[in-house]
């Protein structure tokens, strides 16, 4: 019998006939360094969370561990709760500000000298700023511009050059459903959110030939800190109605969706954007 593979019933394809192929695409896809991007072991990757000791982050954090990776944490200032986290996940946690371009060098370096070369990079961590455009200051606007996308360069770049030699690397930067629709009162963060799904489909095209994918999750309401601060009043009479599926989603399900488009198994996908938002918005 020959033997038949690929990713699911509508994908077929008859491997035997593949390795023969005179396409070398398809060659490629069977060929042993072709086989790893489809299925490995990734047991053991360096996975770096920003902003992860908190809300979706944390969530993230444990999921990756949950599957196998070495993870770091990072954070801002928070320390309580850093420590709360590392002592009750084991995770590694690491404090600098995701807005200093040298923060993000020195700190990844130590990264790097404590668990292994990084090669997986969530680029979570992100604020609010929230008010109306016409009365929204300089500092709002810079400190959400500088850790909500700034941040993406200082924690991306000191680390794609060892992605690109080593043949692999995942990037998955948490954007927001403001991001992609655009929300009142948020002109700052939704630039930022937007500027995420820029940066994303752009250095996705660098990284294809080199084993790396790029990839955005825009989640909705999440029950997170940031949302559960909100009046419980606004959100049942004002957020959940504009939710299809009636609820909040919940961070493990972000996490969930990250794990995937760190695994191997989602090699093909990249520079793509994944809703997660209840069906709140249709992209
Ligand atoms: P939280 O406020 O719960 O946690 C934010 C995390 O980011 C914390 O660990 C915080 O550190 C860290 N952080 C903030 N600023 C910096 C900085 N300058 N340098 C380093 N770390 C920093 O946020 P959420 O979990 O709710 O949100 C996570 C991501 O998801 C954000 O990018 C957010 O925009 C996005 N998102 C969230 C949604 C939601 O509904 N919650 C919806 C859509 C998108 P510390 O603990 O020290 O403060």
């Amino acid at each position: 019998m020959r033997s038949m593979t690929g990713e699911g019933p509508g994908l077929a394809i008859d491997k035997s006939s593949a390795e023969a192929s005179p396409h070398p695409a398809l060659r490629a896809t069977f060929s042993r360094k072709g086989r790893r991007t489809l299925r490995g072991n990734h047991m053991g990757r360096v996975a770096v969370v920003t902003g992860g000791s908190r809300g979706i982050g944390a969530a993230i954090s444990k999921a990756l561990k949950q599957a196998g990776y070495k993870v770091a944490a990072t954070y801002a200032g928070n320390d309580a709760a850093a420590a709360k986290f590392k002592e009750e996940t084991g995770i590694a946690v690491y404090k600098w500000d995701v807005s200093d371009f040298d923060a993000c060098t020195a700190g990844l370096k130590q990264v790097e000298a404590d668990l292994g070369p990084v090669e997986v990079l969530i680029n979570n961590a992100g604020i609010t700023k929230d008010g109306m455009f016409h009365k929204m200051t300089r500092d709002q606007w810079y400190q959400v511009i500088n850790t909500n996308l700034n941040s993406l360069f200082n924690m991306t770049r000191p680390v794609w050059e060892g992605m690109r030699a080593r043949k692999f690397g995942r990037v998955i930067c948490i954007s927001s459903i403001n991001g992609q629709k655009g929300q009142m009162g948020q002109v700052n963060y939704s630039s930022a959110k937007a500027g995420d799904i820029g940066f994303v489909k752009a250095l996705a095209q660098e990284g294809a030939r080199a084993g790396i994918t790029v990839n955005a999750i825009c989640p909705g309401y999440i029950a997170t800190e940031m949302v559960l601060a909100i009046d419980p009043a606004v959100v049942e009479k004002n957020i959940l109605p504009q939710i299809p599926v009636g609820r909040l989603g919940q961070p493990e399900e972000i996490a969930r969706a990250v794990v995937f488009l760190a695994s191997d198994d989602a090699g093909f996908i990249t520079g793509s954007t994944l809703s997660a938002n209840g069906g709140q918005y249709m992209a």
